[in-house]
């Protein structure tokens, strides 16, 4: 890195209060962030080459932790509610206070410049500060990077400050725990301290993103993954984690977008990242080779074991967490586009989870039926590892993502319903959870069907099949699909006992009916008109 670029870079740092310039590492590159973190033992290399690392007590995002500080730019605009956490502002000044001191006291430092949104009209310069050399890795593999010769003019305009180690006052900092993440509109600034979960770095950043985009650009953003076929016809995933946005993204005969954070403008979808995000809990190089062989050196994987003895990943070791992850560059992924942009989207499909094995495998939504699936936002996690609890838990998350949307979810539903009109768009619902019974009697459904199902969707095997109405959700259900077994189809008659299922189909509407009161005011009668039936 040239002389004068460091120096740029170090006077900004200085405005910032940090002044903790000798023994900061610039823009280091992955070979030398992957030496770093071995220098100071926090990782091991697999044998693939990929980094392993363990992010400590955090191995998830902490959605109780998260605040945004309330001052005159977002009193009036942010909704805020129990995701939307609001802080004041004498917090925010204490907190940042303590992390720049602390970070005035470390012995090492790492600093990158580097942007998210790949369509330069709406790029955010973003500088990331971390104490921990991988987590440097995280912001090169996730966000794009810029050409080293546009550095010296580079501009930040959010500042990520990532502080794994440092533990704040629960009562000095107004916060409920130890750890907090912090975003200032006013100061453009994303504070983390006391979590070393890298996805929360990139989960604020698209916090910010999913602001400022439809309230200052008209854009819509989204929580969904997208890829383009090769008549140049866009898909776009949206699901909530644990959906499949990720591993169904990524497709041989596709080329992938992005696998996680996008927006939909007037005349194209962008991808806000640089890299992708993917869970490696029970990855297999069969059913997902794509992923299985982004695990290389410059890949970074987090909180995985490995067998003992050797340097191998045990893909199906949870012992860690269920939450499993590896970060890498889009371009690990063979066919992946740069820069990350295609055109308007022809294909929406909402992934559902939905582990009481309910819902079809696939069905087509009329546009009331999407609006009224987008605004609810339903999965079902399996209770996991908890003891005692053998129950699927239901989850409503509006837009399939409301951690992450600050703004009324109205507005997203209301660009989003705009768009789907204007351009007809084919709108399909995929359940990849459960079929024949719920969690505890049924299975997941197989990958290679869920596949299978995408990919006649998506060729337009399905326009000319025969469908029926599903008699509580309403939503329609092909009659045969190539290459997945027709009895499948039909998730009523994968149950042994059909009087279990329709007692399930019921108790499954009341919980989105239930749900949907608190929107029922807003929306219009075609909305409405698109609830299930009791
Ligand atoms: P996040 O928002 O947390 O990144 P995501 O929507 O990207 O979540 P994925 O990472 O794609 O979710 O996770 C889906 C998981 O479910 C993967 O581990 C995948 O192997 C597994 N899976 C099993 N069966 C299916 C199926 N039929 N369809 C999709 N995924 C499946
Ligand atoms: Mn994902």
């Amino acid at each position: 890195m040239s002389a004068v670029v460091i120096s740029i870079s170090l006077k900004n740092l200085a405005t910032l209060g940090i002044r903790n310039t000798e023994h900061l590492h610039y823009q280091s590159s992955p070979e030398e962030l992957i030496q770093d973190t071995l220098r100071i033992g926090e990782g091991t290399l697999n044998d693939t080459g990929a980094l392993v690392i363990c992010t400590g007590e955090f191995t998830g995002r902490c959605p109780k932790d998260k605040f945004i500080v309330k001052d005159e730019i977002t009193s009036e605009t942010i909704n805020w509610n129990d995701i939307n956490l609001p802080i004041g502002q004498e917090y925010f000044d204490i907190i940042y206070k303590k992390i720049t001191s602390y970070v005035n006291e470390l012995p090492e430092l790492w600093v990158r410049d580097c942007y998210a949104c790949a369509d330069p009209r709406y790029r955010l310069n973003v500088r990331v500060i971390t104490e921990k050399p991988w987590s440097n890795l995280f912001a090169y593999n996730m966000f794009l990077r810029p050409e080293e010769e546009k550095l010296e003019n580079f501009k930040p305009d959010w500042h990520v400050i990532a502080t794994p180690d440092l533990k704040l006052n629960t009562k000095e900092c107004g916060i409920n725990h130890h750890n907090a993440a912090v975003i200032s509109f006013k100061h453009k600034i994303i504070l983390i301290a006391g979590s070393g979960y890298t996805g929360e770095i990139k989960k604020g950043i698209f916090t910010v993103l999913n602001y400022i985009l439809p309230q200052q650009k008209n854009v819509l953003s989204m929580h969904c993954s997208a890829n383009i076929g090769e008549k140049g016809d866009t898909a776009i995933f949206f699901g909530l984690s644990g959906t499949g946005k990720t591993t169904l993204s990524a497709d041989p005969d596709r080329k992938l977008i992005g696998d996680d954070e996008h927006a939909w403008t007037n005349d194209n979808i962008f991808n806000f990242e640089g890299g992708c995000y993917a869970k490696t809990i029970n990855l297999t190089e069969e059913k997902e080779p794509e992923i299985f062989d982004a695990i290389r050196h410059g890949a970074l994987v987090e909180n995985v074991c490995f067998y003992p003895g050797t340097n191998k990943i045990n893909f199906d070791d949870a012992s860690i967490t269920e939450n499993t992850r590896v970060s890498y560059p889009v371009h690990y992924i063979n066919n992946a586009i740069e820069p990350s942009i295609g055109g308007l989207p022809k294909n929406i499909f909402f992934l559902t989870c939905d582990a009481f094995a309910v819902l079809p495998p696939i069905a087509k939504l009329s546009p009331g039926q999407a609006m009224y699936q987008f605004i609810s936002g339903y999965t079902a996690k399996i209770a996991g590892t908890e003891a005692g609890i053998t129950e699927p838990r239901p989850t409503f998350s509006a837009c399939f993502g409301a951690p992450f949307f600050p703004l009324h979810p109205g507005k997203y539903a209301q660009m989003l319903g705009n768009k789907m009109q204007e351009h007809k768009v084919n709108v399909w619902m995929i359940n990849t959870g459960w079929t024949g019974g719920p969690y505890g009697t049924g299975t997941r459904m197989k990958l290679k069907y869920t596949r299978a199902m995408i990919s006649a969707a998506l060729d337009g095997k399905l326009d000319n099949v025969e469908f029926e109405k599903h008699p509580v959700f309403g939503i329609a259900i092909p009659n045969t699909c190539s290459n997945v077994p027709t009895e499948i189809l039909n998730p009523k008659n994968t149950w042994s006992d059909k009087t279990a299922y329709d007692a399930k189909a019921k108790y499954l509407a009341g919980l989105f009916i239930k749900n949907f009161e608190k929107y029922a005011t807003g929306a219009n009668p075609e909305v409405l008109a698109a609830a299930p039936i009791i």
